[in-house]
């Protein structure tokens, strides 16, 4: 579902990525951890098509990502990043239907969608008249999941969803999404610094260091099968080796 290809990055002439190739196979999930300025952002945004690769190619559902497919290829991907990235002179519900506004969704349908999402991911519907200031952090991330969902795209993008959440709230909500993104059959690529979240989300962890992959697998092949010294280091300090 989303293949990347030897996809370099530079930027001031300094490589951000180097070579990366992998692939999160359909109804599957990839959680992308590293040390900060290894390079997990800038992956992040080339499957966006936010930024474009200075050599390899970046593919979602077999359609090859150019400055001509990268618009309808968004359409695919529901995004979501820290704190819910939502528009604060919005509100709630007008955050979430933006797209399907434009998009020009009728009415009913906006609404029914609207109301199965904020129960799918358990908000009082009373909370989405209300602006993004307005709402608690744990509240305004699930805005921002609902954002995501609501043209119901196959490929689900997560950059530090959960970043700014205290650990009950983080919780919660992760237990929420490792349900949503099941029962949806959504295939998942995630940006975390928690390996403990990487775990539970990820189906895989692709361990990052430098611009680099260093590992990829699911977290026992980490632990019991390092492919380097740094492997370990880096569980070790999250206290899980
Ligand atoms: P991470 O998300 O893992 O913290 P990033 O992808 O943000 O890492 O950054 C990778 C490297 O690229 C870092 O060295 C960072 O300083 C550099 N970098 C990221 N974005 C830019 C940019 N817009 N201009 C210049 N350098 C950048």
């Amino acid at each position: 579902m989303i293949d990347i290809e030897r996809a370099s990055k530079s930027y001031q002439g300094r490589e951000a990525l180097r070579s990366i190739t992998f692939t999160v196979p359909a109804e599957r999930s990839l959680a992308l951890i590293g040390p900060s300025g290894c390079g997990k952002s800038t992956l992040m945004r080339l499957v966006v098509g936010l930024i474009r690769p200075d050599s390899g190619q970046i593919s979602v559902d077999s359609v090859p990502m150019t400055p001509s497919t990268a618009r309808e290829l968004r359409l695919r991907m529901g995004y979501v990043i820290q704190d819910g990235g939502l528009f604060p002179h919005l509100t709630a519900a007008h955050n979430v239907t933006l797209m399907a506004r434009q998009l020009r969704w009728e009415v009913a349908r906006i609404r029914e969608r609207l109301a199965s999402l904020a129960e799918l991911v358990q908000l009082p519907p009373d909370l989405l008249g209300r602006y993004p200031a307005q709402l608690s952090g744990g509240q305004r991330q699930r805005v921002g999941i609902m954002r995501a969902l609501m043209l119901d795209p196959k490929v689900i993008l997560l950059d530090e969803p959960m970043g700014a959440l205290d650990p009950i709230v983080r919780s919660h909500l992760q237990q929420d999404l490792k349900r949503i993104f099941r029962d949806l059959r959504k295939t998942v690529l995630m940006v975390t610094h928690d390996m403990g979240e990487a775990a539970y989300l990820g189906d895989e962890i692709a361990l990052m260091r430098d611009g680099a992959i260093v590992q990829k697998g699911p977290l026992d092949d980490l632990r019991q099968r390092p492919a380097e010294a740094f492997v370990s280091e880096f569980l070790k300090a999250q206290r899980l080796q």
